[in-house]
């Protein structure tokens, strides 16, 4: 079985390209990745191929497609405050860049796993997320996420493409860049509380997330393509484990075995106060799957800094 990822030598997609190797069944695996957020270095020692390139670029997307029995999509510019800054840039690479993915892999019949964003919940106040909620984006981001989502499961809709498309909560381990401005929250509280800095809280710190370990993330990804799961709805891939911003720094004070202090700072534009996934239709549809709990997935995070 040949797969590819696009986006994989991102953060999840290399995780990712390393379950896919170690699995019986799948002889080979291809990033492609245009490198403006990933790294070469991710995939070092996976033994995945990288071919280096946009998902825009329709004659490479049609010959590394060649021959594949499965994508999973993970390419975007994957960022709320990036997309603020940028929304076309957003849009072309989140939006367009599916849609043409779409094409190619339509003329293929290509299965088609693709992630998307439980910020598609966006201004929706209710808890937890389930998927049949309405969908209101708070940013260009969860705009873009939501149109490429619609495009997914309508080419399944429209052209019977094997389809399926997977809202991730907030995804963390290894691999995940602490070193820039745009840094998601664990990765920044770990690399903050290992140099011995204060942790910056966005608001007063109750605002809540439904953390998911890559490991977990990578282990539905990997069954999916294995077993052809397709759904003609979309599906969130996180557990209803709801923890507030100040609760994961006491969680994390307690793995590191040391107290952490904590500044706090104005809330950001666009973000969402509270977020929970309900994880019905996941269990449905990943019957056997078991979710890394919160002080595992920081234990082994913090020992991949
Ligand atoms: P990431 O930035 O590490 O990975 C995205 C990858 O896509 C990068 O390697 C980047 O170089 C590549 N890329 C961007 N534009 C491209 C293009 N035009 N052509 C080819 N490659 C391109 O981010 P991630 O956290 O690994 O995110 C992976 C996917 O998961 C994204 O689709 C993101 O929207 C989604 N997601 C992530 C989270 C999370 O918590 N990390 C939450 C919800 C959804």
């Amino acid at each position: 079985m040949k797969v590819v990822v696009t986006g994989g030598a991102g953060f999840i997609g290399a995780n990712l390209c390393r379950e896919l190797m170690a699995r019986p069944g799948i002889d080979e695996v291809v990033a492609l990745d245009d490198l403006s957020t990933g790294r070469v270095d991710n995939l070092e020692g996976s033994g995945a191929d990288l071919v280096e390139g946009s998902i825009l670029d329709q004659g490479l997307v049609s010959d590394v497609l060649a021959d594949a029995d499965a994508v999973v999509h993970l390419a975007a510019r994957p960022s709320i405050p990036r997309s603020l800054a940028a929304p076309v840039a957003s849009h072309a690479a989140n939006a367009t860049g599916t849609l043409l993915l779409l094409e190619a892999c339509r003329r293929r019949s290509v299965h088609v796993v693709a992630a998307s964003s439980s910020s598609v919940y966006g201004g929706v106040p209710d808890l937890p997320k389930h998927e049949d909620l309405p969908t209101r984006p708070l940013s260009p981001y969860g705009a873009s996420k939501l149109a490429a989502e619609a495009y997914v499961l309508a080419y399944g809709a429209s052209f019977g493409l094997p389809v399926l498309a997977l809202r991730f909560f907030n995804v963390y381990g290894p691999l995940q860049p602490a070193d820039h401005a745009y840094a998601a929250v664990v990765p920044a509280f770990i690399d903050g509380a290992l140099r011995g800095e204060p942790l910056t809280v966005h608001g007063d710190g109750s605002q809540t997330r439904d953390f998911t370990y890559v490991g977990t993330v990578v282990a539905v990804l990997a069954d999916s393509v294995l077993r052809g799961v397709t759904s003609a709805r979309p599906v969130n891939l996180a557990f209803g484990t709801r923890v507030s911003i100040l609760e994961l720094t006491g969680r994390l004070s307690a793995v590191l075995g040391r107290p952490v202090e904590v500044v706090h700072v104005p809330p950001r534009p666009g973000d969402v106060h509270d977020s929970q996934a309900a994880d019905g239709r996941l269990r449905r549809l990943f019957p056997g799957i078991e979710a890394v709990p919160l002080e595992t997935g920081l234990e082994r995070t913090v020992a991949w800094f």
